[in-house]
């Protein structure tokens, strides 16, 4: 019978639950609060997770903090949809303005290993175009990285994964081929292949970060379509089975159930005490308050990062305000909040006269991304579409929720769940200042102000959500399918409030997730991304963390950190 991780933390007493063996430990490193380690890091998901293991193997010393509970995946997770909501993050959180994003399950987790240990596990590269989008297609910003050095940091996050791809990938610059062989496609993969070869345009299947054959002690795919429920075979490289065992067999200690509650920051000798806070202040953090087991520790650290997504890292950096940062830490461009961007995540569906069974497999295990590439169009931006497979409780919800079934109209479309088939985007929405993350006077459970999220839709956006609705229904309308109908409010994934940039005064942190304002203050996470892109972000945020690691490593090298 496994112990309670909502209770009880599993990250202590030297040693950290090994993911691969039922009831087994693996010996893990244990630092005192009062141990100056080299870097403390808030959140353990793609990026902080990913960063935590580069710095430990470069021999750093870590503690990474996660305010969530550390999962035993073939212990704990059940093929069960109600049962697994346990790893979203529903704290309370107030989201408001023109277009409110729906919070929790399709866009934020709380467990070591952050959101990937639910999230679909699909790995694409950006376009690199998007690095200079402002520059290169009139829009957005540009980011302070080339896309050949990214493209190298991609081989590196996809080798260590193991992603499972095709031979040839069809768009941008020619990469190697995937570690992986691509999985079978399902029968709804199949249905959008066949749609866009009756458009005329490429599709191929889908990379993804799951296992087309067995890899070290994790087991291949076998296809029950859990992965957003969180898999319970560990064929999903999530990195709470991939880059945090790594980061403690290297020597860092994570520590779960930690929630950060506040950055503390010393102030530089000879600084006056008012005035605006120039880049490059001279104040440094000196460490993290946490509270974990009922009471509010301090852990001192020489470097501090931030890692808690879109959200909560913006959260956390503006709750640690001081008479000197009135406004939060590493905000003197009044950026941190600001930028906050969802991706578009509209679908179209259909009824089949084949029994499509979408459910079986990885949701997502074929794609187009034809209009990320295609600049003729009359908006800004791209999106690309996937096959997709809800599983029958989220299908339901979507009836009523989406398609506002009830009764008997309800239980005539659950009837037919067998024969439904879909396309959904992630589609890149603009980045618009006033779409952002504040502080509200509420509290939460740990006493600290909740965020408050603003988002309204600007025209592009709206122009992009029609021309994917429109192609769609043509791809489902070309394999026959029946009762088509879209649903047009559904958003995912999170970036912006922390945006990279070149110039202290119109970004958050600099090419290498330092911030301008305290350079030993650092953010690590999807929050840094100037512009989405059109494709989902985790591999990006991945690859910047392996770039960051490399980073620091040199900067130290040259006593510069
Ligand atoms: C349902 C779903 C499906 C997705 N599918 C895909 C996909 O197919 N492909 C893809 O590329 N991306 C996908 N994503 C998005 C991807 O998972 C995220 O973009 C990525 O994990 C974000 O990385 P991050 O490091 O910024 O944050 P996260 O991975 O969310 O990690 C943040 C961590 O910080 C912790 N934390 C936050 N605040 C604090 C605090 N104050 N103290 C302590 N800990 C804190 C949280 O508990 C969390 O564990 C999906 C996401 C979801 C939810
Ligand atoms: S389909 Fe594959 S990746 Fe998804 S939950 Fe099952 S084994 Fe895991």
């Amino acid at each position: 019978m496994p112990d309670d991780p909502f209770n009880e933390p599993r990250g202590l007493d030297g040693r950290a639950p090994d993911v691969f063996r039922p009831g087994a430990w693996m010996p893990m490193r244990q630092f005192r609060d009062d141990d100056e380690v080299d870097f403390v890091i808030v959140g353990t998901g793609a990026g902080g997770g990913t960063l935590a293991c580069r710095l430990a193997e470069a021999g750093f010393t870590v503690v990474a903090l996660d305010a969530g509970p550390w999962f035993r995946p073939l212990e704990d997770f059940a093929s069960d949809e109600a049962e697994q909501t346990k790893l979203y993050w529903t704290d309370d959180r107030i989201s408001t303005g023109g277009n409110p994003v729906q919070l929790g399950s399709n866009n934020s987790g709380k467990a070591v290993g952050g959101s990937t240990v639910h999230f679909a596990m699909v790995s694409l590269r950006f376009r690199p175009e998007w690095f200079k989008s402002r520059t290169l297609l009139g829009y957005g910003a540009d980011w302070p990285i080339d896309w050949r050095e990214m493209w190298g940091y991609y081989r590196e996050v996809e080798e260590a994964l193991s992603i499972s791809g095709p031979v040839n990938y069809p768009w941008g610059p020619k990469r190697p081929r995937y570690p992986y062989r691509a999985h079978e496609l399902n029968a709804a993969a199949l249905a959008l292949a066949e749609g866009c070869e009756a458009l005329g345009i490429p599709w191929t299947e889908t990379p993804l970060a799951t296992l087309s054959a067995p890899r070290g002690r994790a087991h291949p795919c076998v296809y029950r379509g859990f992965c957003l429920t969180g898999c319970s075979t560990n064929a999903k490289q999530s990195a709470l089975i991939t880059w945090i065992p790594r980061a403690v067999a290297a020597g860092a200690e994570v520590r779960d159930l930690a929630m950060a509650g506040r950055i503390e920051v010393k102030q530089a000798e000879g600084h006056p005490h008012r005035g605006a806070v120039a880049t490059g202040s001279g104040d440094r953090a000196v460490g993290v308050h946490y509270l974990r087991e009922g009471r509010w520790r301090f852990q001192r650290a020489r470097h501090v990062v931030v890692a808690g997504y879109a959200i909560e890292t913006p959260r956390l950096l503006l709750n640690s305000a001081t008479a000197r940062h009135p406004h939060g830490l590493a905000n003197s461009s009044g950026l941190v909040g600001k930028y906050f961007t969802v991706q578009a995540n509209q679908a179209v569906w259909g009824l089949s006269d084949r029994e499509i069974r979408s459910y079986k497999g990885p949701p997502s295990l074929a794609l187009t991304e034809h209009w990320n590439y295609c600049d003729a169009k009359d908006f800004f931006g791209g999106y690309c579409y996937m096959s997709q497979g809800p599983l029958p409780q989220l299908w339901a919800r979507v009836q009523s929720t989406n398609r506002g079934l009830w009764g008997e109209r309800l239980m005539r479309a659950m009837r037919d769940y067998n024969h439904q088939v879909g396309l959904k985007i992630v589609g890149e929405f603009l980045e618009l200042a006033s779409n952002r993350v504040t502080l509200a006077d509420e509290t939460d459970q740990y006493g600290l102000p909740i965020p408050r999220v603003e988002y309204t839709w600007c025209d592009n956006d709206k122009a992009l959500i029609g021309h994917a609705l429109a192609f769609m229904r043509r791809a489902l309308e070309a394999i026959g399918a029946t009762d088509i109908w879209e649903q047009e409010d559904d958003t995912c994934h999170m970036a912006g409030t922390c945006r990279m940039g070149d110039d202290p005064r119109t970004s958050v942190v600099d090419a290498d997730c330092r911030s301008w304002d305290i350079r030993n203050l650092f953010v690590c996470d999807g929050s840094v991304f100037p512009t989405t892109g059109g494709v989902n972000p985790s591999l990006t945020i991945q690859a910047l963390a392996c770039r960051t690691a490399d980073r620091v490593r040199a900067l130290a090298a040259r006593g510069e950190l």
